[in-house]
């Protein structure tokens, strides 16, 4: 099934719980506008390449539209629709007064040098400028996007304008005008594409990623190639498994953190953790969402779980619109604040309605979208 079918099956058991009007469904799943354009960019080696690119702003009747810009092969304008509409949910969740969209690049970015990722960049803020501004339309990292990237994007945003709009993009780095605290993830869980390094000991997080910077991945810390060092990987009481082999990982929570449609059908009943964290966008189907849940493993979902990233980039936005400078304490005060709120929100739906975290955050975030949408008369 495709993302966006996902999506709406997630809205319409949300719109039964609400027991929303045929109107009320349809006017919310219908996207604002659909951009697209196909991006020509110089090569360092004398040729060009075009690549198919995305810009999908599905609602704003809470605020600007905000929502990140992937690059990946795999991106398409279903799976930018899906994940547009998902940020207007999450932002509704959390509460935070702005609406929905997202961007993607159908790319492989680890094919491209940096300078003709600047260069795809640029011409990706070329093809959209008009539809992007600090009241308008918000981009922000998200898949193999980098604070690095939206410091281009700024750029070449005000050198169109004319004019400095710090605000037009969050998830910038701080010489910039980014925020303190967007950067901050929580990793607990150590798998990529190329493998699964697991150790029931405990991993350090700062030397798995630093292994993972110089080597390409995970693995990367005990393994050079498809030669692994037994020795010190039975000292620290480690093992290699492939990619997959996460899932099955003995562990309280278990978190997905890149890409969507990981958990399927196929392989839900594998999972042994009592909690999963969705940091990904989508990463659990509605077919493993039932089979979990069958089985009493919470799902924390996306737009609750991963909305931390949204929340400091509406931080980041303030900032930039007032020309206050908050501290990292400050940042994660707010932050914690709005997250446990929305999480207690959610979470009191959910029990009063015997009904799982997920319908009740579509439900509440719903509501929201619909009231605001009432109220503007757009239904
Ligand atoms: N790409 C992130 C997400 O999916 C962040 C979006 C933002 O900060 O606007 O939530």
């Amino acid at each position: 099934m495709s993302a966006f079918n996902y999506f709406k099956e997630n809205v319409s058991r949300a719109a039964d719980l609400l027991a929303l009007g045929e109107a009320e469904r349809g006017a919310f799943l219908k996207p604002d506008r659909v951009l697209k354009a196909d991006l020509a960019v110089p090569l360092d080696d004398g040729g060009s390449a075009t690549f198919p690119a995305y810009r999908i702003q599905f609602n704003n009747a809470r605020g600007p539209y905000k929502g990140g810009i992937r690059f990946h092969p795999d991106a398409d304008e279903d799976e930018v629709e899906a994940l547009a509409a998902m940020m207007a949910v999450k932002c509704a969740v959390v509460g935070i007064p702005l609406g929905g969209a997202k961007g993607g690049i159908a790319v492989d970015p680890k094919k491209l040098s940096r300078a003709e990722i600047h260069r795809l960049s640029r011409a990706y803020v070329r093809a959209f400028a008009e539809h992007l501004g600090p009241d308008i339309d918000i981009p922000a990292p998200d898949v193999y996007t980098t604070p690095e990237i939206m410091a281009v994007m700024l750029d070449e945003y005000e050198r169109i304008t004319g004019r400095s709009a710090p605000g037009m993009i969050t998830g910038k780095p701080l010489s910039v005008g980014g925020s303190e605290g967007r950067d901050t993830t929580s990793v607990v869980a150590f798998a990529d594409s190329k493998g699964t390094l697991q150790s029931a000991r405990g991993l350090d997080v700062e030397v798995v990623l630093a292994a993972k910077e110089a080597k390409g991945s995970v693995r990367g810390m005990y393994c050079d190639g498809s030669v692994c060092d037994a020795e010190r990987l039975a000292k620290d009481g480690a093992e290699i498994l492939e990619g997959g082999a996460v899932i099955s990982a003995k562990a309280d929570i278990f978190v997905p953190a890149a890409l969507e449609e990981q958990v399927t059908g196929e392989n839900a009943d594998s999972v042994s953790a009592g909690i999963v964290l969705e940091i990904a966008n989508g990463p659990v189907t509605p077919e493993a969402d039932a089979l979990l849940a069958a089985r009493g493993v919470a799902v924390i979902p996306d737009v609750l779980a991963n909305a931390g990233g949204v929340t400091v980039s509406y931080f980041e936005w303030i900032q930039n619109r007032t020309g206050e400078r908050w501290t990292r304490p400050d940042v994660e005060t707010k932050m914690r604040a709005v997250m446990r709120n929305a999480y207690r929100e959610v979470a009191d739906f959910a029990g009063e309605r015997g009904v799982t975290l997920r319908q009740a955050a579509y439900a509440l975030a719903l509501r929201r979208i619909t009231d605001a949408m009432e109220a503007r008369g757009r239904v």
